[in-house]
């Protein structure tokens, strides 16, 4: 009988995986984690009893966190990821020609261990030289620094935990303060059918704050119940105009080799189902 890691993000409703081997288990000072291997998804990195990131899929949720802003943008220089601790975020952003691509990750096991022992998800982003990692609370951070930044990342766990606070007005507030003109907030906002709260929560704070507020989708397989949501802030309405030619531009000159996003996905991301678009006003 193989031994089963059962998700427990969902009281009613779950996914299971077989554990063809544990390569870690460790109480850390924030939370469980433990790391795996699966059959059907390669490695799996899992925090409190929720599936983080596998090697198998995180492709998707990586590129769709990271190019859909920073080719939008355009002129990205300055880029903070918030968590992001397994190194996928960094890997898919430090592709870019980036003056500094700064990660704020409360948790360091986290770092360490998916260095070890998931390496392909950083694929070497935490030795690029515009790779800068802070051991820290991201709440904390953009509360504190001087710092100004083209594009935010946040790449949290779900708002359970050390994470909670990640998805609070003050912090959102706070990233508006450290973002540059012109410059983008993306969230991850979890699964619209199962997680609507997170949707109709995040839209009614966001949309305070920010002249254009929207979100996108893209289905993830280990987050499970639906597609994702991501959402989309800034003070300007442009970066989410931006056409598809400019995209289909800017992606041939960055020479991206991506598994899942393109620039047509990236504009048809933005499409939503009615009952997704009807979650955004309650
Ligand atoms: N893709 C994942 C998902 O949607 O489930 C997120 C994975 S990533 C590993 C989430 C990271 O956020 C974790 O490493 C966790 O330690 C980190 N984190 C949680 N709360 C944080 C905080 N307040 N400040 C910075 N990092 C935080």
């Amino acid at each position: 009988m193989k031994q089963v890691y059962k998700e427990t993000l969902h009281q009613d409703y779950g996914q299971f995986f077989t554990i063809s081997r544990e390569l870690y288990r460790e109480e850390t000072e924030h939370q469980e984690l433990v790391i795996f291997e699966n059959a059907v998804f390669g490695k799996v990195l899992a925090l409190d009893g929720i599936i983080q990131t596998t090697t198998g899929d995180n492709h998707i949720y990586h590129e769709m966190l990271v190019h859909v802003p920073l080719l939008a943008h355009g002129e990205a220089s300055d880029v903070l990821i918030v968590g992001g601790g397994d190194g996928g975020t960094l890997r898919e952003a430090v592709k870019h020609p980036l003056a500094s691509a700064t990660m704020v990750e409360i948790d360091s096991h986290v770092i360490d261990l998916s260095k070890t022992h998931l390496p392909e998800l950083s694929d070497g982003a935490f030795d690029d030289p515009k790779a800068e990692v802070v051991v820290g609370d991201g709440y904390a951070y953009v509360e504190n620094t001087d710092r100004r930044f083209d594009v935010i990342i946040v790449d949290s766990s779900d708002p359970i935990g050390p994470s909670a606070v990640l998805f609070s007005e003050e912090f959102y507030r706070n990233c508006r303060r450290c973002l540059k003109p012109g410059g983008i907030l993306i969230t991850q906002n979890g699964v619209p059918y199962l997680q609507s709260d997170e949707l109709t929560n995040g839209h009614h704070i966001l949309s305070g704050l920010f002249e254009d507020v929207a979100f996108y989708l893209a289905t993830v397989p280990t987050y499970s119940g639906g597609p994702m949501a991501f959402g989309w802030a800034s003070d300007s309405t442009a970066p989410r105009n931006c056409t598809l030619e400019t995209l289909r531009e800017r992606f041939e000159t960055h020479a991206l080799q991506t598994g899942y996003y393109t620039p047509e996905i990236h504009k048809g991301a933005f499409a939503l189902p009615p009952r997704i678009s009807r979650l955004m006003t309650g």
